[in-house]
């Protein structure tokens, strides 16, 4: 791009899964789309790494011919090296509830920076105009309706970039979101950190959650012999990390959990730890011509149930089917209809998050839940599909 001032049928600001999957939707229909991103490619984000059933039955459906076995191929045939997941285990205290996927359903651990740059590289495929190092600073606008963005390129350049259409799927913190006055921090207080972990014995094709207190550890093997390790926590934990050093303080977490200790006593930190939070965003509905979020820019509650890039992949498409109907009709309506739409697909799962949520924070209450859940194999069934988001498979 060297123009200071473009036009394009639609800029998609962020390259997350969520950016990257509509903008490549819209290319592939003959749309003139421009990709930015405040990140150099690849980039590492913090996450959990795990995408659940829901997601990998997307990412087939979009990448692939629907069969899981396609997506793992184009997967082996870009090198990426990941790890089926059949389910997950989740302990408390000593109390364990295991489940596993429906028949025919996995889940994948896979290192963000990968996946994120291989479906950048999709995009650009479809006649995408990918920039990175380029951050969306604020929205443009014509009285009330949204007619680009104001960005700035990593030498310090502006640039004004117009477009029938501004999709903001940037992360959390939108800029996108914020520049419209539509975001704000809910009142869950919760940070998270990240790492890769290498030597991690017993590793079993599942991810796994440790609950205790008000800390969540997550493990999942992501490939060659590497785990991610999250833990979620309060916010002000982290200071205490600030004083040990991440690496001692992340560590120190897992020595903590009984089951943990001898499966970490070889375990090796590989690579930065990265920290984020306060995860809770809150977002309304989007009241303006010409602007569409998508993915956490449309709102996030909580990382506990994995089901992120589920909902960053599938709001990408609704969105995407609703821009192709706007491009075509010439009518703001569609992208109304989107904003409905998502909020009626996504309702559900959230409450069950929130009820999830609530529910780890009492440990009595939780361990108490999960022997009523482990004693019926219905409930469990039941549970993995709900959190698997296999539920509309
Ligand atoms: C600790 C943690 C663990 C998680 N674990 C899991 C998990 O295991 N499984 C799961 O499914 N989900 C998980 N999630 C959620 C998942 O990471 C997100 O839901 C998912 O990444 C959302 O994708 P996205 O494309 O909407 O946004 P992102 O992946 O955040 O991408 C947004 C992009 O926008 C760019 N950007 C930001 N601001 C600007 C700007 N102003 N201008 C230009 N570009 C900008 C960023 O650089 C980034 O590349 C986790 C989340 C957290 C916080």
């Amino acid at each position: 791009m060297t123009g200071r001032r473009s036009t394009y049928d639609a800029v998609i600001v962020g390259a997350g899964p969520s950016g990257s999957v509509l903008a490549r939707l819209l290319a592939l229909q003959g749309a003139n789309v421009l990709m930015l991103d405040a990140a150099a490619f690849p980039r590492r984000k913090p996450c959990g790494e795990s995408l659940n059933p829901g997601a990998v039955n997307r990412l087939s459906q979009l990448y692939g011919d629907g069969k899981l076995a396609s997506f793992r191929g184009l997967l082996n045939a870009a090198s990426i090296p990941f790890e089926m997941l059949s389910g997950w285990r989740l302990n408390s205290g000593g109390v364990t509830l295991e489940a596993e996927y429906p028949a025919g359903l996995a889940g994948i651990g896979i290192r963000r920076e990968s996946l994120d740059y291989w479906l950048v590289q999709q995009a650009c495929d479809a006649g995408v105009q990918f920039e990175d190092r380029c951050r969306a600073e604020r929205l443009l606008w014509e009285n009330d309706r949204v007619i680009g963005t104001a960005a700035r390129l990593h030498n310090g350049e502006q640039l004004l970039i117009s477009a029938r259409y501004v999709a903001g799927a940037d992360g959390i913190r939108s800029a996108m979101a914020r520049s419209a006055k539509l975001s704000g921090f809910g009142k869950l207080r919760k940070a998270a950190m990240t790492a890769r972990i290498k030597g991690v014995q017993g590793l079993n094709g599942k991810v796994e959650l440790f609950v205790t207190g008000d800390t969540v550890i997550g493990l999942a093997p992501i490939g060659s012999g590497q785990a991610n390790m999250t833990i979620a926590l309060r916010s002000n934990q982290l200071l205490e990390s600030a004083k040990i050093g991440k690496n001692g303080f992340l560590m120190a977490q897992a020595q903590r959990i009984a089951e943990l200790r001898e499966r970490f006593s070889g375990a090796e930190i590989e690579g930065e730890v990265l920290t984020c939070g306060p995860f809770e965003r809150i977002v309304q509905s989007n009241r303006y011509d010409g602007l569409l979020l998508t993915g956490d820019a449309a709102g996030y509650f909580d990382p506990m149930t994995g089901q992120g890039l589920y909902r960053a992949v599938r709001s990408a498409e609704l969105a995407a089917d609703a821009l192709i109907e706007a491009m075509r009709t010439g009518s703001f309506a569609p992208l109304h209809r989107y904003e409905r739409q998502r909020n009626y697909e996504f309702a559900a799962p959230l409450r069950m998050q929130k009820l999830i949520e609530g529910t780890s924070r009492h440990e009595w209450l939780l361990r108490t839940s999960m022997r009523a859940i482990g004693a019926s194999r219905m409930l469990t069934t039941r549970l993995a599909e709900s959190i698997g988001d296999c539920v509309r498979l």
